[in-house]
């Protein structure tokens, strides 16, 4: 889970870069498409300003009624030659000849020749024209009705010729050429679409963007074009800048990953998993009564049943709970857990004793005895005994400790000194605190009946408890031999694996009853 979290975090990682890079491109080309577009509608509208001079130059002759190359036709073929930019001169065309302009007599001689054009509104366009006198430059006529206009090529695109960037004007239905600039193929006139003004395309082939626009629909059309290798240099240009960034945000990104996976997967975000899916739950492991060989009680231990079905033992995170003071929650829960086991039960025995393990923090927490008193509350005062087990560790803090320990003492409830003698603190608590019972660590029952030196340690402590008063409990015994020692020390209560191991609450209470104290005869 962990290596798909951080692979996905990796992947999240490199993904800014790659994006930043694919849209990069992607806006590069719509740019460089923009561009194209604005440089082919630039030389449109020159084309269209060329025509509708003809138009208006045609419509006002056919006005006049007057004989062509009159002076009065020649004055406003001088005007309308000064209208729109690309137009050089102003013509009267007869038979494919100049009969009158509004240059006068230079271009009398101009040799138009065979049409190369008919366009479907009626023009007729003639290319590759030659100006006498003016060699090496390139004009192109359009003709209406015996008018027309001389234009210079190269006014009509080199305003807007840039780098890289090829223009051409050709006409819709022969596909042929007016005037170019720069790389342009024939393949880029055909395939225009009836009803379409403008469209777009890549030539994978020639590696070329292309733009194309119509001037109308049965003339002529532009078109623009660039390479592509233009917008390879622009992201180049945009990766420069900005993939150093994308590598920033995605390290952002993976550290972000990172921390969110360890706080997922963080001791305490488990826990709190196990409380929220009910994952923790209680076994009890039934006190004896060492003297009679009864069942007198039982401690409840906590589980954690993990999602996959493994049981976590309180060590593995009783401790992790602690430290990240998580602690109060669980023994918060632990208690629910007894009373919803336990209710019922404990209302029929009502000589029967309960333990419960409290954390050292517990014992600092004033919550701690009105929980408990809850669960006294719940189960009946008088029914049962309570008891808390608290580790000599928790009573390091000496000025929270015997507060909460007298309060629980004034509830009824009573106190078990648990582990003894494994704990770092002095013997002096005994005397101070309200000790009932004293758990004898199992550690000492298994050298209690052997040859070796700490074996006396376990008879000093039963000596130790009967000084002060106290009960004594002898946890983890797991043979008769250890058993009938402690009997014979003269301990009372005893806990392991020879009477009975943890077990669910549903094996407790037949185990009880099976086990139950002999009934006191009647007096005789
Ligand atoms: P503990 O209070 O000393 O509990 C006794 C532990 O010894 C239990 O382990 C029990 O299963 C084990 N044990 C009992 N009889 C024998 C035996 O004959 N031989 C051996 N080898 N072991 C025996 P468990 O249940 O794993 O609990 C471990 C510790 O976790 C407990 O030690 C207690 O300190 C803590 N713990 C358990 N439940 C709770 C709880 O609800 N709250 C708190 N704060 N601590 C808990
Ligand atoms: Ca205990
Ligand atoms: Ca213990």
């Amino acid at each position: 889970m962990v290596f798909v979290v951080l692979l996905m975090g990796a992947v999240l990682a490199v993904a800014p870069v790659l994006l930043s890079l694919h849209l990069a491109r992607k806006h590069a080309m719509s740019e460089k498409f923009e561009q194209l577009d604005a440089a082919a509608q630039s030389v449109v509208l020159q084309i269209r300003d060329a025509r509708q001079t003809l138009d208006l130059l045609v419509r006002k002759e056919r006005a006049s009624h007057g004989p062509p190359c009159s002076s009065d036709s020649i004055s406003r073929l001088q005007r309308f030659g000064l209208r729109a930019r690309a137009v050089k001169s102003t013509l009267r065309i007869e038979n494919g000849r100049i009969r009158c302009s509004s240059s006068g007599e230079l271009m009398r001689h101009l040799q138009l020749g065979p049409a190369d054009m008919h366009q479907g509104d009626g023009t007729t366009v003639y290319v590759d024209v030659q100006v006498p006198g003016l060699p090496g430059q390139r004009f192109v006529v359009i003709e209406r009705d015996g008018y027309g206009l001389l234009l210079l090529t190269e006014t009509l695109t080199a305003p807007f010729a840039q780098n890289d960037v090829s223009l051409g004007i050709f006409g819709v239905a022969s596909g042929h050429f007016s005037a170019r600039q720069g790389r342009v193929e024939q393949r880029w006139t055909q395939g225009l679409k009836p009803g379409v003004d403008s469209d777009h395309f890549v030539d994978e082939q020639a590696q070329f963007l292309v733009v194309r626009k119509l001037v109308t629909a049965d003339s002529s059309a532009v078109l623009a074009a660039a390479p592509l290798r233009t917008i390879d240099e622009r992201v180049a240009q945009f990766g420069r800048r900005f993939i150093p960034l994308g590598i920033l945000l995605g390290v952002g990104v993976l550290a972000l990953t990172v921390l969110i996976t360890r706080m997922q997967f963080s001791p305490r975000s488990e826990l709190l998993h196990a409380l929220r899916r009910n994952q923790l739950f209680l076994l009890y492991q039934p006190v004896f009564d060492l003297q009679r060989n009864c069942c007198i009680g039982a401690e409840a231990l906590l589980r954690w049943r993990q999602e996959d079905g493994t049981i976590v033992a309180p060590d593995r995170f009783i401790p992790f709970a602690e430290d990240a003071g998580m602690i109060h929650l669980l023994t918060q829960r632990m208690l629910e857990l007894v009373r919803q086991d336990l209710t019922g039960f404990l209302r029929q025995h009502r000589q029967f004793h309960l333990a419960v393990n409290l954390a050292p923090s517990d014992l600092q927490c004033h919550q701690t005895p009105h929980r408990l008193a809850q669960l006294i509350e719940a189960i009946g005062p008088g029914c049962g005994q309570l008891v808390v087990e608290v580790t000599e560790r928790a009573l390091l803090d000496e000025s929270s400790a015997p507060g909460v320990l007298n309060t629980l003492r004034e509830q009824g409830i009573q106190i078990a000194i648990d582990d003894f003698g494994t704990g770092y603190s002095s013997l002096a608590y005994l005397t101070t605190y309200p000790f009932d019972i004293l758990k004898i660590d199992k550690a000492f029952v298994t050298t209690a009946c052997t040859d070796a030196v700490t074996s006396q340690v376990a008879l000093h402590i039963i000596e130790l408890g009967r000084t002060l008063g106290m009960r004594t409990l002898t946890e983890g015994i797991e043979t008769r031999q250890q058993a009938d020692f402690f009997r014979e020390q003269g301990v009372m209560y005893a806990q392991g694996y020879l009477f009975a191991k943890p077990m669910p609450v549903a094996e407790l209470i037949p185990f009880v009853d099976r086990h139950a104290p002999a009934p006191v005869p009647p007096a005789p």
